[in-house]
């Protein structure tokens, strides 16, 4: 039986809340009910419920989401997956079943301890299975074996017919093919209510990698030296880092507005074969930093990390058992602003310049210490051009990938970070290298693929374009999916696929 909380429970004010904390946005917007499920059959009643009660019902697994697509939801009930966690193997470890509410970090886990093999899934503990695996998720070693939703070979998610009934489909390349192929890429919230995903195979997991985070102090940086960088990190993925050797190669920018006192790159790397005996290809890549590396021996702590001390050059060596970045924010307490771009070219000297504008600028009354620019290696495994027929995952061609991210605590200070971060992209793509009719955006051409879904960003729906953005040509693709599964549109959120 799921366990039902209504706004008399203690519980409610705490979990009615997302990570984000600026979701719910006020009391008006709040759901009235949290479901939370305890397996595959209690998440069949309650939607059936919810459903044949008129309601809307928003769905949540890790809760990750950077916009309000399942927290406000007024009147609605939220669903809650987190309760079905498990990771297991079907039969003979020949194929993997993995529950919608599982972490990213049990997962790994899990996957490792009992099978010896993993998800080339994102770098942060706590996000969550659901979401992230329809929406196409990658991390560290995604250059090496792909996209999470490449290795997907179906997945049992609850579907609501014209009549609100719910069906149970365990949809594959073979059963309901189209559906499932929409699951693979299109984020969550579209279709249906994901229950688990089942992988045929999954790669084996490394046996060790190296990482390795150069420190780069803010009063030590020129504008040339922040150009160095940049070039530097984008001139490698656009060359070198194509060929397969690298690919095991998983490198970072985190451009840290000046305000929090430092920037990083940092890597982690293991050679195709899941080991570290040979490390030319990570030589070769902290040498382009040689020289640009401060001299000494830096405090860092204004910004995202607790404080600290760094040398100019740390470099470590840890079995992949150790591995997994710390859970984050706890719900609620941060409040935060995302964009996102796919790059297919390294940075030009506009960008570079926009971007470092932008990284110095102070404004009244906004904290940026807790302000960056994410820039992500891409390609490699993701980047194969199979997928396209396969997948709706239509970015296989970049580079790189880049993540903006603004937090603060204060909601007086909403208006002014959310301000700054719109000025601060649309500055970046009215270079001369975006048409008339897309400046302000990475549209698919030349130079960018567009924006991220997992990375979602609500501002975006202002072009009337925007399904272009996140989906390329699969948007017709996507809405038929949509008017045959979900024909009464009963999943949607601000940047749902439209029917
Ligand atoms: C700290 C942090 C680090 C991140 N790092 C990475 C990274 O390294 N790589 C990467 O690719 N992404 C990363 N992301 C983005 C992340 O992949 C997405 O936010 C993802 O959608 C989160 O999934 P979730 O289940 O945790 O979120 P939720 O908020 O629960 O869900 C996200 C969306 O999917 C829907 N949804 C959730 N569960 C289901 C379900 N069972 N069935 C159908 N729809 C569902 C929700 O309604 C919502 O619209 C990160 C996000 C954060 C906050």
């Amino acid at each position: 039986m799921a366990i039902l909380i209504t706004p008399d429970d203690v519980r409610f004010a705490d979990l009615k809340r997302a990570r984000n904390g600026r979701w719910p946005e006020d009391r008006s917007e709040e759901v009235s009910t949290i479901a939370l499920c305890l397996s595959a059959q209690d998440t069949a009643e309650v939607l059936q419920r919810v459903v044949s009660a008129g309601q809307r019902p928003t769905i949540r697994s890790g809760g990750h989401c950077y916009e309000d697509f399942y927290a406000n939801n007024p009147k609605g009930t939220l669903i809650d997956m987190s309760m079905q966690s498990q990771v297991s193997a079907l039969s003979n470890n020949a194929s993997y079943r993995i529950e919608a509410g599982a972490t990213l970090g049990r997962t790994y886990q899990e996957l490792y301890k009992l099978y010896n093999v993993t998800l080339p899934g994102g770098t942060c503990d706590s996000v969550g299975i659901g979401g992230h695996v329809t929406g196409g998720g990658y991390g560290f070693v995604s250059r090496l074996y792909g996209t999470t939703a490449d290795w997907l070979s179906g997945v049992d998610i609850l579907t609501v017919d014209a009549a609100g009934k719910v069906t149970m489909r365990s949809c594959s390349a073979k059963q309901d093919g189209d559906l499932f192929r929409a699951c693979r890429g299109a984020g969550g919230g579209n279709f249906g209510l994901i229950v688990a995903y089942t992988f045929e195979k999954l790669p084996p997991a490394p046996q060790e990698v190296m990482v390795s985070n150069m420190i780069f102090p803010w009063a030590e940086m020129s504008e040339e030296k922040f150009a160095r960088i940049f070039d530097a990190f984008g001139g490698y993925f656009a060359t070198r880092g194509q060929d397969p050797d690298t690919w095991g190669l998983f490198g970072v920018i985190e451009a840290n507005h000046k305000a929090s006192g430092y920037m990083r790159v940092s890597a982690q790397f293991c050679n195709p074969d899941g080991t570290c005996k040979e490390t030319k290809v990570l030589d070769e890549f902290l040498a382009l930093f040689e020289g640009l590396k401060p001299s000494a021996t830096v405090p860092v702590g204004a910004g995202n990390s607790s404080s600290q001390s760094f040398g100019p050059h740390m470099m470590t060596r840890i079995p992949w058992a150790e591995t997994g970045a710390a859970g984050g924010a706890r719900r609620g307490l941060t409040r935060g602003k995302y964009k996102s771009t796919c790059m297919k070219k390294k940075f030009t000297e506009y960008e570079i310049r926009t971007l470092f504008k932008y990284l110095t600028q102070t404004r009244p009354g906004v904290d940026f210490s807790r302000t960056l620019l994410e820039v992500d290696s891409y390609g490699g495994a993701m980047n194969r051009k199979e997928m396209l027929e396969e997948t709706v995952a239509f970015q296989r061609s970049s580079i790189m990938k880049l993540q903006y991210q603004t937090y603060w605590s204060d909601p007086a200070e909403d208006e002014g970070h959310t301000s700054w971060m719109h000025e601060f992209y649309k500055e970046v793509y009215s270079g001369s290298d975006v048409d008339a009719a897309h400046q302000g955006t990475p549209y698919p051409g030349a130079n960018y693929e567009g924006c991220y879904i997992n990375w979602c960003d609500r501002d975006m729906t202002e072009y009337s374009y925007w399904p272009e953005l996140y989906y390329g040509p699969n948007y017709d693709f996507l809405q038929q999916v949509k008017r045959k599964y979900d024909p009464n549109n009963v999943f949607h959120h601000a940047m749902s696929i439209r029917p």
